[in-house]
């Protein structure tokens, strides 16, 4: 099975005469369901919707202290390399900008990690760009186990594998896959995809798919908004999420909505996705999918993280470095990030935040014991 046959289906819907037709009264009805289908969600994204954030936003919060508790679970994304082979439109790591390509040694790594680790942080992330050549399976299943010795939980986000590549990384350590499709809009995913295996779309729509079957106990999944409409995307992102959940129960599928933020190159997003939008986005997925997690990135403004936790978001970044070897590399913050990050306050700060607005800043949820 794939979602990509799910998702044949689902393009043909009348996306614009729905989102014009739903009205006010949809709205409220949908607000009085417990079980969300997926044409209520539709509605919860429509512009009919925008007169109800406030009510969304009350059921997302009640819905999200009912699965979740008052609870922030924090994480860092580690950098250990950004050679990329792919052209994405939208990236500095793109293979058509030039800057001196980084990636760590296992010393390196080692350095990188004391020094993350000292704030308290147990979840971390790790990411590379996207290139077999120059950081290959072994390579990252080498980077992991020095991790492990550090953290409990490492995920990763890295280019796309074969499942039995991604058993070989859950043998290392891994259990959380952060994989995001960026434009479930087929053409459009084309347009921002210019070159290299990333513009095999079937094989990344597949991807969350193959880090199920290879026993990855967290899955998270995404689009980026700003390449295409983001109602339909919002949408997508969250029957791909629903179809994962059903078919690998023992997986914990979770997703994010970031937001295109300023990058080497010249590219425009062609939509812009406001702060009212992406709350519409975020409550209206608590409300289809009251228990899945929802990730928030350092890509959005200080102020306007510190409201979203009361309404649904579940996971934040704190403190984090987006270019290689940003925590400990003598030449650190002088590198080329992936993008600029908006809320550039410090893991204790962010952890404060969270504690005086009346929610458990969580450092370590899940250890495996062997
Ligand atoms: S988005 Fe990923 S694959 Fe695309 S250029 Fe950036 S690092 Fe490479």
């Amino acid at each position: 099975m794939s979602f990509y046959y799910e998702y044949e289906k689902l393009k043909e819907l009348p996306f614009q005469q729905y989102f014009q037709e739903f009205s006010n009264l949809d709205v409220k009805r949908v607000l009085n369901k417990s079980k969300l289908s997926p044409e209520d969600l539709l509605v919860l994204l429509s512009p009919a919707a925008e007169n109800f954030i406030e009510e969304m936003a009350q059921k997302s919060h009640e819905l999200t202290v009912q699965h979740f508790g008052k609870t922030i679970q924090l994480f860092n994304p580690i950098y250990i390399a950004d050679h990329c082979v792919n052209h994405c439109t939208y990236c500095s790591f793109s293979v058509v900008n030039h800057f001196e390509r980084k990636k760590l040694s296992m010393a390196e790594i080692e350095v990188e990690a004391k020094a993350l680790a000292e704030s308290g942080l147990k979840h971390i992330l790790v990411l590379t760009g996207e290139s077999k050549t120059h950081t290959p399976v072994h390579y990252i299943a080498d980077s992991i186990k020095v991790l492990k010795k550090y953290f409990p939980s490492v995920a990763i986000e890295i280019n796309p594998l074969d499942t039995d590549e991604y058993k070989q990384l859950v043998d290392a350590g891994v259990d959380g896959l952060v994989v995001y499709q960026e434009v479930y809009n087929e053409e459009a995913y084309k347009s921002v995809h210019i070159k290299g295996p990333k513009r095999d779309y079937r094989y990344r729509m597949d991807t969350p798919e193959r880090g199920c079957e290879a026993g990855i106990r967290q899955v998270n999944i995404g689009a980026l908004l700003g390449l295409d409409d983001w109602r339909k995307e919002a949408f997508f992102t969250a029957m791909h999420a629903k179809y994962l959940q059903s078919r690998y129960i023992d997986a914990d599928i979770s997703l994010s909505l970031p937001r295109i933020r300023p990058h080497l190159g010249e590219y425009e997003p062609p939509s812009i996705v406001e702060d009212r939008h992406l709350v519409q986005a975020i409550t209206a997925f608590r409300l289809f999918l009251p228990r899945s997690g929802i990730t928030l990135s350092t890509r959005e403004r200080p102020e306007f993280r510190d409201n979203l936790i009361y309404l649904g978001v579940t996971k934040m970044s704190a403190g984090a470095s987006t270019e290689v070897g940003g925590y400990s590399q003598c030449d650190a913050g002088t590198g080329t990030p992936q993008f600029d990050i908006s809320d550039e306050r410090s893991f204790a700060e962010v952890k404060k935040m969270i504690k005086e607005k009346g929610y458990q800043p969580v450092l370590k949820d899940w250890e495996l014991l062997v």
